[in-house]
């Protein structure tokens, strides 16, 4: 290795230790924000969960439009989801990075959880890639090296995300990209053996039932790769158990147009054996960032968004939601007593 090589990792090391001090100081904090719903002004949908939506706000103080997930405390109750849930908004209060989303503010009334977050303007990669077919793969490539950057971050933080795909990866009006939806993201120690994520996505490790640790977001990584590049995902049926004999099996076809370096980057990532898979090495994320399809790559000019992006989302103003599909709306039901109150003290 030369030595600008060298210096260039230990710089991009002491950078990712010092948001990880960050990240620790902030993990440690209880935040409850001093807002209520009526600072807020509501416009529509932007997108919907299980529990709740997220609807484009506009704080009054400052004039700032976000994106507010609105959970409803009564199904989280009924499903169980309150630990989930806690979890997520103590990932969201810790986490900032540039590829990664955080919360602004968080509050809770009678009726709902409410976490605040910067409002993405351009919408799903998902919307893009379905109306693009495919990204050229230089795109392809500047998203994922933002996606790597991130994941990297969150396990050197002890967390696994556990849910990468198009629908959770927002595209900024500035062509960054910010990954979203932290709801099955964990911290671990090592490993963890819970069955979550998209069939599409699931490492082998995860079907198996084996206890499984960081690698899993990696073999999703390639899963994405695969996906920008291709327009489809690698393992693909119409029938889950289908998907899952396949991801199993470790078989898949490249598309045809797939150059070497591209196939080669997709061979180590999407290996079923744990002890070959990029990421989970004893060099860890450094053989992916040093594989020669990412060759091009400049990972701090990228960490600091110095890179021209090729693609900017079509953004008019502060509240355009035209990258965003369409839900029917629902009003707020706040009760007038706290059911729940006891369940979500701690919240
Ligand atoms: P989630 O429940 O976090 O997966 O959010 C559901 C959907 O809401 C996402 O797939 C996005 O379409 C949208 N969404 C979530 N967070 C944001 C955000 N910060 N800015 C814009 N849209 C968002």
């Amino acid at each position: 290795m030369v030595d600008t090589e060298k210096d260039r990792i230990k710089e991009y090391d002491e950078i990712l230790d010092d948001l990880k001090t960050t990240f620790m100081e902030k993990w440690k904090m209880k935040r409850i924000d001093d807002v209520t719903l009526e600072s807020f002004e509501r416009f529509r949908t932007l997108g919907t969960g299980a529990f709740g939506r997220v609807i484009l706000v506009k704080y009054k103080p400052t004039s700032t439009y976000y994106a507010m997930k609105i959970l409803d405390k009564a199904k989280l109750v009924k499903s169980k989801q309150i630990d989930h849930t806690r979890n997520e908004k103590r990932i969201l209060q810790s986490i900032s990075f540039p590829f990664t989303v955080f919360m602004e503010f968080c509050f809770k009334d009678n009726s709902y959880v409410y976490m605040v977050l910067p409002f993405i303007h351009g919408g799903e990669m998902f919307t893009h890639l379905r109306r693009m077919g495919k990204f050229d793969e230089s795109l392809a490539k500047f998203y994922a090296a933002q996606v790597a950057l991130a994941l990297e971050y969150l396990h050197h933080c002890s967390l696994i995300y556990r849910d990468l795909k198009p629908e959770n990866i927002l595209i900024q009006d500035s062509g960054y990209i910010r990954v979203t939806d932290f709801g099955f993201c964990k911290m671990i120690d090592n490993r963890t053996w819970t069955l979550c994520g998209t069939p599409e996505y699931l490492a082998p490790e995860v079907i198996l039932s084996k206890g499984y640790g960081k690698a899993v977001d990696w073999w999703s990584f390639g899963v994405l790769i695969y996906e920008m590049n291709a327009g489809y995902p690698p393992f693909f049926a119409h029938d889950p158990m289908k998907i899952y004999e396949k991801i199993v099996s470790g078989k898949y076809k490249f598309a045809h147009h797939f150059g070497e370096e591209l196939r080669d980057i997709l061979k180590n990532v999407l290996q079923v054996d744990l002890t070959r898979r990029y990421g989970n090495l004893k060099d860890g994320s450094l053989d992916i960032k040093r594989h020669r399809w990412f060759k091009s790559i400049d990972w701090i000019e990228i960490y600091h968004q110095k890179v021209q992006p090729s693609f900017i989302p079509h953004v008019t103003s502060h509240s355009d939601t035209t990258n965003f599909d369409h839900y029917e709306e629902v009003p707020l039901d706040i009760a007038s007593v706290d059911y729940y109150g006891k369940e979500f003290a701690h919240f």
